[in-house]
């Protein structure tokens, strides 16, 4: 491998004593770019190679934008992405710092993506941020090493935005016969899967709101949507405040700086949102995120009252 994948598996004191079970946190934000994408858009973008791009675009201004401009680099492939108005500096500045083209166009993802698209040719390859097989099996090695440390989870903990980390560790999970109950982690604003849980059936919201941006899908994956349906996944909604607050504690107790998209998920073990029992090995997946500063988390802090 020619960027390191392989993350720590951490049993969190602080959140086991909490949660009265065995709290293991898979530390994605470890990763050389800061999140999980590293994984599914890091598979995805070697497999392109290999089918011979010569060009990757992306019109993420998130994460996966960032990790397609890392790749390049590593690869030594042109990148372009196509960003929108809204995209924060910060996430520009680390696109261009990996030395990618960075192409700043519209009021919003729809238009942005829609000029990447037109950028698109036999070896110039669009890399979607969540929805293709590549990205799962990049997210699938998660689990892969989970099991290779000797944990077996009976439980699994994550966030949801478009929901490529949900179907890439419903993908491991099958692959190591684990059926065990998976807790899908949205806000109230960008909760596509809760609702589409929640209504049986695979609803587009008319917007999505607040700070978790990251997970600001308004509509999961196919592929998240029949793992919804046909496995044990229980969805929960958290406020932008607790995905805040889950951060500071986070930051103190694990001395690691993660997005309120990752927050989310930690929120509702810190606030002891679900129950479970001394013999549980709960996975948490710690998705990371690079969009945050401490700078901008005090100014979340302030905005929210938390
Ligand atoms: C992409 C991302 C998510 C959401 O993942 P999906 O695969 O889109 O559901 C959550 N947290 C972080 C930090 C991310 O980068």
């Amino acid at each position: 491998m020619i960027f390191d994948m392989k993350t720590p598996l951490i049993k969190s004191s602080k959140l086991s004593e909490l949660n009265n079970c065995n709290v293991w946190l898979k530390m994605e934000s470890s990763q050389s770019t800061g999140s999980f994408k590293q994984r599914s858009i890091g598979n995805a973008c070697q497999k392109y190679v290999e089918q011979g791009a010569i060009k990757f675009i992306s019109s993420s201004g998130g994460n996966a934008g960032i990790s397609v401009a890392y790749m390049g680099k590593v690869l030594n492939i042109p990148v372009t992405v196509v960003v929108p108005k809204t995209t924060s500096q910060r996430a520009i500045d680390l696109m261009l710092s990996e030395g990618a083209e960075v192409i700043v166009h519209g009021d919003s993802w729809v238009d942005a993506n829609e000029l990447a698209l037109s950028f698109v040719n036999d070896h110039a390859v669009y890399i979607h941020p969540f929805d293709h097989q590549y990205l799962w099996d990049g997210v699938a090695e998660i689990v892969d090493e989970v099991i290779a440390e000797g944990i077996r989870p009976t439980a699994v903990v994550l966030s949801v935005g478009g929901g490529s980390l949900i179907s890439g560790i419903s993908q491991g999970l099958q692959k190591h016969h684990l059926d065990i109950p998976i807790y899908a982690i949205e806000t109230v604003g960008t909760a596509s899967l809760n609702t589409s849980i929640q209504l049986g059936e695979h609803v587009t919201l008319d917007q999505v709101t607040g700070i978790a941006t990251t997970l600001a899908a308004k509509k999961v994956c196919e592929q998240a949507f029949r793992v919804s349906q046909n496995n044990d996944v229980r969805g929960l909604t958290v406020s932008d405040g607790e995905t805040v607050r889950a951060c500071l504690k986070f930051l103190d107790d694990h001395r690691t700086l993660v997005e309120p998209a990752c927050g989310a998920t930690l929120s509702v073990l810190y606030d002891q949102k679900i129950a479970f029992t001394e013999t549980d090995d709960v996975l948490v997946i710690v998705c990371g995120g690079a969009s945050i500063t401490f700078d901008q988390l005090s100014k979340y802090t302030v905005e929210l009252s938390v």
